[in-house]
């Protein structure tokens, strides 16, 4: 057997079949398109970082870069994670802005 041929699947590391053409990457239609919406996700994230960062977002997007009061770390709302009028960065972060706000009064 000569390994040198043997390819792998980029998606799950599984040895792809003999008969597979110099083409193929994945072992099946399952890992295809896994890989096909994970490169998607990726994509779309990677775009909502660089258009907050660049403070160039497209207000259809909604993407804006926030800074959370809660820890003072800036966060991108819209983007991966966050919705688009989140406030805080965790929800930890708005509870506990909650609680400073109700022992400052
Ligand atoms: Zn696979
Ligand atoms: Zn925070």
């Amino acid at each position: 057997m000569d390994r040198a041929h043997v390819r792998w699947c980029a998606a799950c590391g599984a040895a792809l079949p003999p008969e597979a053409t110099a083409r193929r990457r994945y072992c099946g239609a399952a890992c295809d398109a896994r890989a096909y919406r994970r490169r998607r996700k990726l994509d779309r994230i990677a775009r909502a970082a660089v258009a907050a960062l660049t403070d160039q977002a497209d207000p259809g997007t909604r993407i804006t870069r926030r800074v959370c009061p809660g820890c003072g770390n800036g966060f991108i709302a819209g983007g991966g994670g966050h919705r688009a009028d989140a406030v805080c960065c965790s929800p930890r972060c708005r509870q506990r802005k909650h609680r400073t706000h109700t022992a400052v009064r």
